[in-house]
């Protein structure tokens, strides 16, 4: 019997995977956000045409990349975030797979323009299908601006699977708003259509929550801190009785990252027991801060599960400090124990 088995052309590999890290137009956005806020960006510009099916561009200002590097960028498992395997350990960076420029240039057509600070001019390189189609030196501004433009033109099963634009939209600004709660030090503006829907400067984390939600998050925040050997939390819980019908603000952030885990959920649910009625959800902006080495973020694509080496532990932790946030504000309800 002759031999079978071939290895996939790249093209076919990055198709492949790109079904798994762009699932819809808000998974490029949320790629391209991490890797401005990756690049030490300050100011960072979202622009969103037809709710991403037409145009999604990120301008950032952060180290930009050199002729070479805007090249490699785009190939699969190519990565400046990490080098060997030990490092997986040690992940401070929202990327590290090198697989998501690879994914996005496997089913979109792609345009970039990077200058890092150092260098006189930039370089300008478009893609599609994987394939380099143009690279040459242009005058840009320090920093990168990637434009992504017909996402799935070549997948039409996900292109006929996406939902209303209202819907994507909808999804967008969720991970927009993940990205930008994770970083107030960053400044970001949103545009959707030629209508501007954010835009936030730098600022301290009670000011970010109020600049996206609105100013009557002023007096609904109770702020949470505590140290601890195996985890530091801070951030805020909403008042219980501002707890929402619907599963609204519940945020999770460890080391800077959005998470989901019910788990950790449940410690903050049960901390306000009896405080919120049934049915009812409480708001939260927690963000821990662990040893990378603590955690594996390894575990899916997205990387929004994220397994603890000491979750029961910290499951302790959440609600006790949680509870001592809920103690303190009970006793003194008008009280604006400000961090
Ligand atoms: P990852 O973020 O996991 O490293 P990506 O495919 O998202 O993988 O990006 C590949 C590489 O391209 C990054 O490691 C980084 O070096 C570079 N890169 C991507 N986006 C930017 C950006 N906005 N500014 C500077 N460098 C970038
Ligand atoms: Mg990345």
């Amino acid at each position: 019997m002759p031999d079978i088995i071939q290895l996939l052309p790249d093209a076919v590999a990055n198709q492949i995977a790109a079904g798994e890290v762009v699932q819809r137009p808000a998974s490029a956005v949320k790629e391209l956000l991490e890797n401005a806020v990756d690049a030490g960006a300050t100011e960072i510009k979202l622009i969103v045409k037809d709710a991403g099916k037409t145009l999604i561009q990120v301008i950032d200002d952060g180290c930009g990349m050199s002729d070479t590097d805007a090249r490699l960028s785009f190939e699969r498992h190519a990565t400046s975030k990490i080098r060997k395997a030990e490092e997986l350990f040690q992940i401070r960076t929202k990327g590290f797979r090198g697989e998501a420029l690879a994914s996005i240039a496997a089913i979109a057509h792609v345009e970039m323009k990077s200058r890092m600070r150092e260098n006189e001019l930039g370089t300008k390189i478009q893609i599609a299908g994987s394939e380099v189609s143009s690279q040459e030196p242009c005058a840009a501004p320090c920093g990168t601006s990637i434009s992504i433009k017909n996402l799935f033109y070549n997948v039409p099963a996900r292109r006929n699977f996406l939902k209303s634009d209202s819907v994507e939209m909808r999804h967008i600004i969720e991970e927009f708003e993940r990205v930008a709660l994770a970083h107030p030090d960053v400044g970001f503006t949103v545009h959707h259509n030629n209508a501007e829907l954010f835009n936030i400067k730098s600022s301290p984390l009670r000011q970010r929550i109020v600049n996206m939600f609105g100013s009557r998050y002023n007096e609904r925040l109770v702020p949470v801190r505590e140290e601890t050997a195996i985890v530091s939390v801070m951030g805020f819980i909403g008042k219980p009785e501002f707890a929402k019908k619907t599963r609204g603000e519940q945020y999770f952030f460890v080391n800077d990252r959005y998470i989901k885990n019910s788990y950790l959920n449940h410690a903050v649910t049960q901390a306000f027991d009896e405080l919120v009625s049934r049915g009812s959800h409480p708001s939260y902006f927690l963000y821990l801060k662990v040893d990378p080495s603590t955690i594996d973020v390894n575990i899916h694509p997205t990387k929004t599960e994220i397994k603890f080496t000491e979750e029961r532990s910290i499951y302790a932790i959440i609600h006790s400090a949680v509870r001592n946030s809920l103690g303190k504000y009970n006793i003194a309800p008008s009280l604006d124990f400000d961090q």
